[in-house]
């Protein structure tokens, strides 16, 4: 069965709450005769389409993926060196501990948790996000919540495990009601980051919507002007640059869900597998 009972679970009741604040709406404004601040919002809202749109990028992330060539995981396993993976995991895990203890922004005091990042310490991939939501904070690990249930879903579909890559935030703790980071919050936690990639240093940085593209790459770009290319991350000087893909935050696929928006984002994926020399599986839909 594609799919898991529980998300679609979530969904419907996801879908029954919008259900229920339109009657509330309609009964206030049709039957009251009184507007409501968002009555305008909530009567466009189609139920169906909104648990059908989701049903459907999940299946379409899920499966129907037909991997040319040899799968990575029935390649033989590279010769590591495994002191040097041992000890830049160590470093990893000082930086995690920092994190923990940080108190540079005022975030701390809302937090249950700070989510540091995590992953295989020589990650070819390493995806970066905004800041964690209600679920990551939590758990103190990142994207676990739904757009992280999506991503978990993407990197299925390129045909690799989450324990392959590399998972991490721009900010490490929940900003409140999850609003947009604010530049001094950027500012104090972004060196951490930048300790991070430079320790995994890995081939490729995927940066999931505009707040993580835009700090990586110092712009002010639209992401919709961004994704699609490859960009040039500088982890410091004398450290050659390392590729950069913008797409897509998982959590925008599923606000502002489109099979155009869907397409892109699986697009800009194939694009980092090319560019890593891995099977780049091809989606029999559109
Ligand atoms: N959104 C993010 O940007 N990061 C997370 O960890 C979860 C959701």
């Amino acid at each position: 069965m594609r799919g898991c009972v529980d998300e679609r679970t979530h969904l419907l009741i996801y879908a029954y709450t919008h259900l229920l604040i339109s009657a509330f709406t309609h009964f206030h404004c049709v039957i009251l005769k009184r507007p409501l601040q968002f009555a305008a919002m909530e009567k466009d809202v189609d139920i169906d389409r909104v648990v059908r749109q989701h049903l459907e990028m999940d299946d379409f992330f899920a499966g129907g993926f037909a991997v040319k060539g040899k799968s990575p995981a029935s390649e033989p396993p590279e010769q590591e060196d495994s002191a040097a993976v041992a000890e830049a995991a160590r470093e990893l895990e000082k930086i995690a501990d920092e994190v923990r203890r940080c108190r540079k922004c005022g975030l701390e005091a809302l937090r249950t948790n700070a989510v540091p990042g995590e992953g295989k310490a020589n990650a070819r991939i390493v995806f970066v996000g905004e800041g964690p939501g209600a679920d990551e904070d939590a758990q103190g690990r990142p994207f676990v919540g739904r757009a992280g249930k999506l991503l978990d879903k993407v990197i299925a579909a390129m045909g690799l495990k989450r324990s392959d890559v590399f998972i991490c935030n721009i900010l490490k703790c929940r900003p409140p009601e999850n609003r947009d980071p604010r530049a001094d919050e950027i500012i104090n936690c972004f060196g951490y980051l930048q300790r991070q990639i430079e320790i995994i240093n890995p081939e490729i940085i995927v940066a999931l919507g505009a707040p993580a593209a835009r700090t990586l790459l110092n712009t002010t770009k639209p992401i919709g002007q961004l994704r699609g290319e490859f960009h040039e991350y500088y982890a410091g000087l004398g450290s050659p640059p390392i590729k950069l893909m913008p797409t897509y935050h998982t959590a925008y696929l599923l606000r502002n869900y489109s099979q155009q928006n869907r397409q892109r984002v699986w697009e800009d994926m194939q694009k980092v597998l090319a560019e890593l020399g891995l099977p780049v599986p091809k989606h029999g839909r559109k």
